[in-house]
């Protein structure tokens, strides 16, 4: 069964031959940043900083501890605000100033080849040049991520964090400065099916899942046949479990139905035939 978004972004584009622009209708493709188009750069750059400091367990206890009192307080401001949360932990425990200071390491950064995957580049000038308008989607906040986008060069129209939407995916909210301008269509890109996909599955958006780690015997199934592999039910739940362990339940209200990519893709790539098709 072809899905509901994933056919009406088929009809959208189906009935007409025309640039996305002419009638100011624009295209989206909102895509999320850690593990999605680059390989988690905040955390690798903050990893030879913090690595000492969650060494030890007192420490270690306390930041998770502020980071799921801020998650079950629902500021989505707040959550992951790490400069923030280092005060937080470091005032609490007395501690003199051990950690980093944030803006001072991003400032500094320098990113050898391969933060960004191979295929990012290429993939979204290709889809800018269809079209497209580019939106970075992450759930780090925008005054964090953007100094990193910006440095590694990611083209992009707009930037969606929840210090820009005051709300975190998965709740719908997040998409809502995209949402609320005449749009033809949105398409999510993200790795996380607790966040990424359960989010653009609430906004009404096409969700597409990319699996960065995908196995072999998923790569040989044809890009539209992978929703309807009958092991794919098996593998949401246990992800989604794994990623409720790690990160916790980042939105509002727990969706009753599991997450549902109408697409799973390994890269931009295979997201490039995903959208030709509808081209
Ligand atoms: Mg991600």
């Amino acid at each position: 069964m072809v899905p509901q978004n994933a056919s009406h972004l088929f009809a959208l584009s189906c009935t007409s031959n025309r640039k996305p622009d002419t009638l100011g209708l624009m295209r989206w493709l909102t895509f999320d940043l850690d593990g999605t188009l680059a390989d988690w750069p905040f955390r690798h750059l903050m990893r030879p900083h913090m690595e000492p400091l969650l060494a030890q367990p007192t420490i270690r206890a306390a930041l998770r501890e502020e980071y799921l009192n801020r998650l079950a307080q629902g500021d989505p401001t707040r959550v992951y605000d790490w400069g923030d949360i280092h005060r937080a932990v470091r005032e609490k425990l007395g501690l003199p100033p051990i950690f980093p200071n944030l803006f001072e390491v991003l400032a500094e950064a320098r990113f050898e080849n391969g933060m960004l995957y191979p295929d990012v580049l290429t993939g979204l000038a290709v889809f800018r040049s269809q079209g497209y308008r580019i939106a970075v989607a992450t759930n780090g906040l925008a005054k964090y991520q953007q100094i990193l986008v910006d440095k590694l060069a990611i083209p992009y129209d707009r930037m969606l964090a929840p210090d820009i939407s005051q709300a975190l995916k998965p709740d719908p909210a997040f998409w809502n400065p995209v949402r609320s301008e005449p749009v033809d269509t949105i398409v999510h890109i993200g790795d996380l099916l607790s966040q990424d996909i359960w989010g653009a599955n609430g906004a009404g958006l096409v969700a597409v899942w990319i699996w960065r780690t995908m196995p072999q015997d998923w790569r040989a199934t044809p890009v539209h046949e992978r929703t309807r592999r009958p092991d794919l039910d098996a593998i949401i739940e246990a992800r989604v479990q794994s990623e409720l362990e790690e990160h916790g339940f980042v939105g509002r209200v727990r969706p009753q139905s599991p997450p549902q990519p109408d697409y799973i893709v390994a890269d931009l790539h295979e997201l490039r035939a995903v959208l030709r098709q509808a081209d």
